[in-house]
């Protein structure tokens, strides 16, 4: 039993370890001849305590792993922070780099219910009617699914990663455009970087969270041109989201073609330094991309977080109707 403890103990929590067969052998080599030595350790996988090698599953779901999905979330928050104050390799000067946190949306696809909120931030009844409670399973469910555009939205989302390269494509040339230069140019005076996260609306659609920063022509290690300001940073992202467009599949008839949303909100990253208690600082900016990179579709549309084989198990499941029309048109 202390002997099977111990083998699970490294597993630091993981609930779906993987369990692999086989064995392990290391010998010493001649450096200068190759030639194997003698063997200074054996490993067979059916001599170990659970008669298994076990190893972390890493997975970095919350519902399919909650451990593996915590070391998960603590690196990238401090992948993210170490990209926005510097750390862990990174110079402590991309703190003063302009840096601003993105979120860009899915555009509508019908009526869907919601929270809408007056000018007072004050929340207002849906459009049913209804003034909902905030975790009402109505929320994100369409008005109507009838007239939905199911097809629509589920072909955005397979096509988001698409519209988030080319996004950041017409980027970098509204940001060289506003500094004069053309994009060959470009590269010898800045570079533009991003880490983004995608996390899925109660709707259903994914939208993306990003950190983007304008460093000088080396990346982190070397300073910005002085024309690069949080502001024109802002202003190009807003061009580029407005202009960006991915051709879908035509389907009946129908070309799709992709865009952005028209909701989007960009907002200046401050150091701690500055913040005054308003203001969007690195560790928040940190604490949300590392939250949402563990959370997949099923959290926020209660839809599946493994794919079906079989159609007819759809009708088995215990999803709202909503997931299930997603899932059926996917
Ligand atoms: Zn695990
Ligand atoms: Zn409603």
């Amino acid at each position: 039993m202390p002997a099977l403890l111990r083998q699970l103990s490294a597993l630091g929590g993981c609930t779906h370890p993987i369990r692999l067969d086989g064995h392990r052998t290391e010998h010493t080599v001649d450096t200068r001849t190759g030639e194997i030595g003698n063997v200074l350790h054996h490993l067979d996988s059916t001599t170990l305590p659970a008669g298994h090698l076990l190893v972390r599953c890493n997975n970095r779901r919350t519902t399919r792993c909650a451990a593996c999905a915590e070391v998960y979330r603590r690196d990238t928050f401090h992948l993210i922070t170490s990209g926005l104050r510097g750390g862990k390799g990174v110079p402590e000067r991309v703190a003063a780099h302009p840096r601003v946190f993105a979120t860009f949306t899915a555009p509508g696809f019908g009526p869907v219910h919601n929270r809408p909120t007056g000018p007072t931030r004050s929340v207002r009844p849906c459009r049913c009617g209804v003034l909902h409670d905030q975790d009402d399973a109505a929320l994100g469910a369409p008005l109507n699914p009838e007239t939905y555009d199911y097809e629509a939205a589920v072909l955005w989302n397979a096509h988001a990663g698409a519209l988030w390269r080319r996004f950041s494509t017409y980027l970098r040339r509204e940001v060289a455009k506003r500094a004069g230069l053309t994009q060959r140019a470009f590269r010898d005076y800045a570079r533009v970087s991003f880490a983004k996260v995608a996390e899925y609306q109660k709707r259903g659609a994914v939208h993306f969270h990003a950190v983007i920063r304008i460093d000088g022509p080396d990346g982190g290690d070397t300073p910005p041109p002085g024309w690069a300001t949080a502001e024109l940073l802002t202003d190009a992202i807003r061009a580029a989201a407005t202009a960006v467009r991915v051709d879908g599949p035509v389907i009946d008839g129908r070309a799709h073609v992709f865009a952005l949303g028209r909701q989007l909100d960009v907002r200046t990253i401050r150091s701690a330094d500055f913040d005054g208690g308003q203001e969007l600082t690195e560790r928040a900016v940190a604490a949300y991309i590392a939250k949402y990179a563990t959370k997949g579709a099923e959290t926020a549309t209660g839809a599946l977080d493994r794919p079906l084989k079989f159609l007819a198990e759809l009708a088995q499941l215990d999803i709202s109707d909503h997931a299930r029309r997603l899932i059926r048109t996917a």
